[in-house]
């Protein structure tokens, strides 16, 4: 049964009392997309389910991925064959759940001398990825000779081109992803708290865990919440996590985190004619997005050893992504002035000895402590659903046998992302005209309706129905906008802080960069003033997004990372 709630920091007092109240069957600790697949999933099998995240969600990697929902090419050539096909198909769920938020992206791969992929391999492997993927026929690959690629892409360097493929990935935006899966979990009945971090466990006689210590990071409160059983999916921090559990792990496997560096460039800067996929000197291979007025571009792969909270990209992985495109697009000959942004995340990988970054698997794995703490690692953004289907099959199986629960497998490829409202992506599209012609008049630009429809699918309508009421209000009609995207994402995306509206619920700092200056005052005055916050509150919110914002374009020296390490 859905248990539809508004889904508020305004509720925040209420839902505290019920999590240190409530016995919880089980408490997932990480509100990325791998905590959020579980919280879903488990709420839909009836399992009443908490779950904290320490920051705010999608906080750790999954606003710092590629963004892209995929089929993994690149693992067909380390003959991942499970996972190609487990992920080739999900996309396909995906898409179909939110039409919006989970678009085709056509994908252009040159074929140079020497390439990481010959014609033959490619036209065959590409036919294996749409087969093993279950690729539509309208989306099937189309293998291109040397002048129909330079036609296709004019930008290519064409001494060493010999031809190219073209096939179909989709595009998404991880931290959206994110938040429409946790207000699906919502729905079904979980509680899910950001800002809420666990700092340890409680034990019954057996030894068994039985519950955890909760830091509240917005009151600096601490509270302690009852669970059956509790799921670590905390990414990079999934080792610290399970370091704070005193029972013996059943594994010494552990993680070895890489990072990867994407940086956003203006789009007349590589007018690119679609996303291209392209191989760089040192035998790696990286991508370049169009997406609105911008291109990004990345990814770097290298060892990260230091603390997870603020991986930032160095000078070094700049000027590697920046050689790298350079080298692909001559024409180009993009500099560090170029770039507008950048974000840099880390991969939570398993350690395999030997391996460097690039080979290691993007598998799951879950591990499992004497004290059942059940931690997953690795993974794809891709593949969340998988992964939370089989933590909680063991989470169900587990109630069956101690508390004598019965649960069903939940039947998540049918939960739409967007409340059924798209049945497709003509039906977006057709919205997406509704919404420009509508807003056009009041002096926005077109484009603004895309930007609206891919962030908040149909809960457009309520935001123009905001921004109708109070526009009148204000000098300038992108601020009033984004006031009244601020007010939905706060009564309905648990929005705590201007940071989390700017770079989690809008993908403002990385995609819109230029536009943000005269909006971070009015958001935080608002924010503030919804919460009957004092001024002072919204001055620190002030100065902590400036912060993150001068931070997308400063690079550490390039010696930071190995200094790190020591
Ligand atoms: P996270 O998103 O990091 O979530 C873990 C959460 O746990 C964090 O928010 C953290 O704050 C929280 N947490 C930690 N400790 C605690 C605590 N004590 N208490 C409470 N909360 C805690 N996958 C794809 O499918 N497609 C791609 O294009 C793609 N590109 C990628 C590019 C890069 C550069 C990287 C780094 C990864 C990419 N991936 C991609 C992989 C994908 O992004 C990750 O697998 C996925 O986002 C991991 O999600 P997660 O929930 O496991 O981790």
């Amino acid at each position: 049964m859905l248990v539809m709630h508004t889904f508020s920091v305004a509720q925040r007092a209420d839902l505290l009392h019920l999590v240190s109240e409530q016995n919880f069957e089980l408490i997932i600790i990480g509100g990325g997309i791998t905590g959020a697949g579980i919280a879903l999933d488990a709420a839909a099998r009836g399992i009443k389910t908490l779950l904290v995240e320490k920051g705010d969600f999608a906080g750790g990697t999954s606003s710092r991925s590629t963004k892209l929902i995929h089929g993994g090419l690149r693992y067909l050539k380390q003959m991942e064959v499970g996972l190609v096909m487990e992920t080739g198909r999900e996309r396909e769920v995906l898409h179909r759940n939110a039409p919006h938020l989970v678009v085709p992206e056509k994908m252009l791969l040159p074929l140079i001398k020497n390439g990481t992929y010959g014609p033959l391999a490619t036209s065959f492997g590409l036919w294996v990825y749409d087969k093993l993927a279950g690729v539509k026929d309208n989306e099937q690959r189309v293998m291109l000779d040397k002048a129909q690629t330079e036609q296709q892409e004019p930008l290519l360097r064409t001494d060493i081109l010999e031809g190219g493929g073209l096939y179909i990935e989709y595009r998404t935006d991880d931290a959206r992803l994110t938040i429409e899966v946790i207000k699906q979990a919502v729905a079904h009945g979980a509680i899910c708290l950001n800002y809420l971090q666990a700092n340890g466990f409680t034990y019954n006689k057996q030894g068994k865990i039985n519950g955890v210590v909760l830091t509240d990071r917005l009151g600096d409160k601490t509270l302690t919440a009852r669970a059956d059983v509790v799921v670590n999916a905390a990414g990079p921090w999934v080792d610290e996590v399970r370091a704070k559990d005193v029972t013996k792990p059943n594994t010494n496997k552990h993680l070895h985190l890489t990072k990867g560096v994407h940086v956003v460039v203006p789009y007349y800067r590589i007018p690119l004619r679609q996303s291209v996929y392209f191989d760089v000197p040192d035998g790696r291979m990286m991508f370049a997005i169009p997406r609105g007025h911008v291109v990004y571009l990345g990814t770097t792969d290298t060892s990260y050893y230091h603390s997870p909270d603020q991986p930032q990209a160095t000078q070094e992985d700049v000027d590697y992504i920046l050689s790298s495109v350079n080298y692909m697009f001559p024409t180009v000959q993009l500099s560090v002035k170029d770039v507008m942004s950048s974000w840099a995340g880390l991969r939570p990988l398993i350690h395999e000895e030997g391996k460097s970054p690039s080979e290691l698997s993007r598998k799951d794995e879950i591990f499992v402590s004497e004290g059942g703490l059940i931690s997953i690692a690795g993974g794809k953004l891709t593949g969340y659903r998988k992964m939370a289907a089989r933590v909680c099959d063991r989470v169900a199986k587990w109630l069956q046998a101690h508390r004598g629960k019965a649960t069903h497998p939940a039947a998540t490829d049918q939960i739409s992302l967007c409340n059924n409202a798209f049945a497709d992506r003509q039906a977006v599209e057709q919205y997406t005209a509704q919404i420009a012609a509508r807003i056009v008049p009041d002096g926005l630009d077109k484009s603004y309706a895309q930007f609206l429809v891919f962030n908040f699918g149909a809960a457009t309508d309520a935001i123009l129905a905001t921004f109708d009421r109070i526009k009148s209000q204000y000098d300038d009609v992108r601020v009033a906008v984004a006031i009244a995207e601020l007010d939905y994402c706060y009564r309905h995306e648990m929005v705590a802080t201007v940071s989390d509206f700017l770079i989690r619920r809008t993908g403002r700092l990385y995609f819109h960069r230029r536009t943000v200056e005269p909006l971070v005052r009015p958001l935080a005055l608002q924010l503030a003033a919804w919460q009957n916050l004092p001024a002072a509150v919204a001055e620190t919110w002030e100065a902590d997004f400036l912060k993150t914002y001068r931070a997308a374009v400063e690079f550490l020296p390039a010696e930071a990372d190995s200094a790190m390490v020591a």
